[in-house]
């Protein structure tokens, strides 16, 4: 399947989970993919580089933190330099906190909506500027925008579900170019965010109708699908995968 030939794919936290998936999915789909990681583990955005290279794709990665405005700015403005445009654009760096509200302190408030939120907000707005006609936007958010299903989730529930609205008034802004803009809300899925072997992990799959957790290769099987032609009249709305834990 060579149906992302010619295009260039940008993913914000590419090194591991979900986002290496995705990386790997848009490149085996003839994408050019670049990706970003926090700088933390170089050897494991490397190891996805080669994989995607092994596979006869072409991928290349980028120090760019999502907690600082200037690093995912400078990140995107040097995609664009470099290649011209992005016409694929994943938001998909997020972090996790499990702690209660009241004892969550200013700081990590900031810090879970500037990585979580801003950062998306300002990778959509560097992106779409020069974004070609049949653009695609993709956000990860999760399936904890609509349903808080534990009381240690309150700041990490807002960032994402302030995502929904963003998703929103982007896909108005953005339909009129062709370009569609959608947010995938995953459920438990298994990755070093949230391993499905933890200690938790038994407790949440009583919760999911399918009885287990989903994979990365899962998701990235549904932002392929949205990068596709099949899915141009979907925008501005969200997509919960989540083996039914939400239902
Ligand atoms: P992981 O923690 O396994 O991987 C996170 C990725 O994001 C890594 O590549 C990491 O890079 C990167 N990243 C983290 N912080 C930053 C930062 N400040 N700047 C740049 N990159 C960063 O997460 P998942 O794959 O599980 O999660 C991916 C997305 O899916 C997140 O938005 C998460 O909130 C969401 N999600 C996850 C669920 C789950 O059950 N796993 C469920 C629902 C949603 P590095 O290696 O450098 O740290």
């Amino acid at each position: 399947n060579e149906s992302l030939r010619g295009k260039i794919a940008f993913i914000t936290g590419g090194s591991r989970g979900m986002g290496a998936a995705i990386v790997k999915r848009l490149a085996s789909e003839g994408a050019r993919v670049i990706f970003t990681h926090s700088g933390s583990n170089t050897e494991k955005a490397d190891l996805v580089v080669r994989d995607v290279e092994a596979a006869g794709g072409e991928a290349s990665h980028l120090v760019a933190d999502n907690g600082s405005a200037e690093s995912v700015t400078a990140a995107v403005r040097k995609v664009i330099s470099d290649y011209g445009r992005i016409d694929i654009l994943v938001n998909n760096a997020g972090i996790f906190m499990y702690k209660p509200t009241q004892e969550s302190t200013e700081e990590e408030f900031d810090r879970m909506m500037s990585v979580n939120v801003k950062a998306v907000f300002l990778a959509m707005k560097e992106a779409a500027a020069g974004m070609p006609e049949g653009g695609r936007i993709i956000t990860i958010g999760s399936n904890v925008a609509d349903r808080v299903s534990d009381p240690n989730m309150g700041l990490y529930g807002m960032s994402k579900s302030a995502l929904i609205g963003l998703n929103k008034g982007m896909a108005r802004e953005l339909g009129p170019r062709d370009i569609t803009v959608n947010l995938v809300q995953p459920g438990p899925i298994d990755t070093d965010m949230n391993p499905a072997d933890s200690e938790m992990a038994w407790e949440i799959k009583k919760y999911i109708p399918v009885s287990r957790y989903g994979k990365a290769e899962e998701i990235a099987g549904l932002v392929s699908f949205l990068t596709g032609a099949d899915s141009r009249f979907i925008t501005g709305t969200s997509i919960t995968i989540d083996g039914g834990f939400n239902s």
